[in-house]
């Protein structure tokens, strides 16, 4: 049995708010916390619970392309290393061998491949489905075979149609209705990937209960999301990229650019908006493809310049997902994963960023990022995939 000293952001329970206590918490053989015991004349280290990551792609290094096993592992570490202690995969193929339930690894959540009608997502990546009947027996078998969660491609470029191509729903209400019922019906929820506005009523009024970018989403969209308590993945470095998808699309395709162009003119006071409606933010890096692992610092710290406060990005950040995902956070019986600080990272984002440990099961890995206020990030050569 080991044992931890120093200032916890602990609860009893799941489902309450932490706080911070001092004293001596037990870690069991196996790795989960065991007895929590306040002390206050415990001098000592700031303990938070892992940071998670609801959208990550392990497997791969960019667009359409396929990690190399040694280059997944890598990313996991890349991850881990950053303090993200639990994944939600967000859509994945398979993972190389040693990744899922690797002690020293955080713990992944899949939603199964991405499903998506024909030519309308990245190649490689989804399950397409032909016949749209059939979107409710997809999303029933996807559920089964994943963790809990179904991943849909609820929009994206319909290249059918010429010059006049444009951001579109791939799924008629109704359709998608049946499908998220189907996967209910099973026990799993589905989360969305939607930039458009014209995907978001649909996925609304069919039961979604996750957003993906939501980049799309209105004002009143965005109240109902949060009084329904459907959160939303803001995934903003992946918002910022908007412009060179427009850029691309060029002339070929000029309205979807310009759809484009317009989400990224708006995407600071779009977030604000989300922000301001009460909307529960996710933290989600999007990498593999676009993104590099073990940035999930970067995304966070486009939060706080939107105006989101420190303290409430870490609450967001780590036990408020780790409740929405049925994850423990620092509590007795969970899973002794934790962040480590010699200083208190209360109310300090920069600090909160940079752990001095990382530890998943109790076992302690160096952190490896640290990031400063010019948006910058320093990774080590491990974690450079
Ligand atoms: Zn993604």
């Amino acid at each position: 049995m080991k044992q931890l000293s120093g200032n916890f952001y602990y609860r009893e329970h799941a489902n309450q708010d932490p706080r911070w206590m001092r004293g001596q918490l037990t870690i069991t053989e196996d790795g989960y916390f065991g007895s929590f015991r306040e002390d206050l004349t415990v001098q000592g280290d700031y303990f938070l619970p892992g940071f998670c990551d609801v959208h990550c792609h392990i497997g791969f290094v960019a667009v359409g392309q396929l990690a190399t096993p040694q280059e997944a592992l890598a990313q996991a570490e890349a991850d881990r290393d950053c303090g993200i202690l639990a994944i939600r995969d967000c859509g994945n193929l398979e993972y190389a061998p040693g990744i899922l339930g690797n002690r020293a690894l955080p713990p992944i959540i899949r939603c199964g491949r991405h499903i998506a009608r024909p030519k309308r997502y990245m190649r490689l990546l989804p399950i397409e489905v032909e016949n749209l009947n059939d979107l409710p027996q997809v999303m029933a078998s996807q559920a089964e075979q994943s963790d809990g969660w179904v991943k849909i491609v609820a929009d994206w470029i319909d290249r059918s149609n010429g010059a006049d191509s444009d951001l579109d729903p791939l799924w008629p209400t109704k359709i998608l209705k049946e499908g998220i019922a189907a996967a209910h019906q099973v026990g799993a929820r589905v989360t969305a990937h939607a930039f458009s506005h014209k995907a978001i009523a649909g996925l609304l009024e069919a039961g979604i209960d996750c957003i993906e970018h939501g980049s799309g989403i209105d004002e009143d969209q965005a109240q109902e999301c949060a009084s329904r308590g459907i959160p939303v993945t803001p995934t903003l470095l992946q918002v910022e990229l908007f412009d060179e998808f427009a850029a691309q699309a060029g002339k070929k395709y000029p309205i979807y650019a310009a759809t484009m162009q317009k989400m990224w003119e708006r995407r600071r006071e779009h977030f604000v908006m989300l922000h301001d409606a009460g909307v529960q933010l996710l933290p989600g890096t999007d990498s593999g493809g676009y993104q590099p692992h073990g940035e999930l610092g970067r995304e966070l710290m486009l939060w706080e310049r939107g105006g989101v406060s420190a303290s409430e990005i870490i609450d967001f950040a780590t036990w408020r997902v780790r409740d929405f995902l049925g994850i423990a956070a620092i509590e007795l019986g969970a899973r002794a994963d934790y962040l480590r600080y010699s200083s208190d990272p209360t109310g300090d984002l920069m600090r909160a960023l940079s752990p001095e440990k990382v530890a998943l099961l109790g076992r302690e890995f160096p952190s490896s990022t640290s990031v400063s206020r010019d948006n910058s990030l320093r990774i080590s050569t491990k974690g450079a995939v």
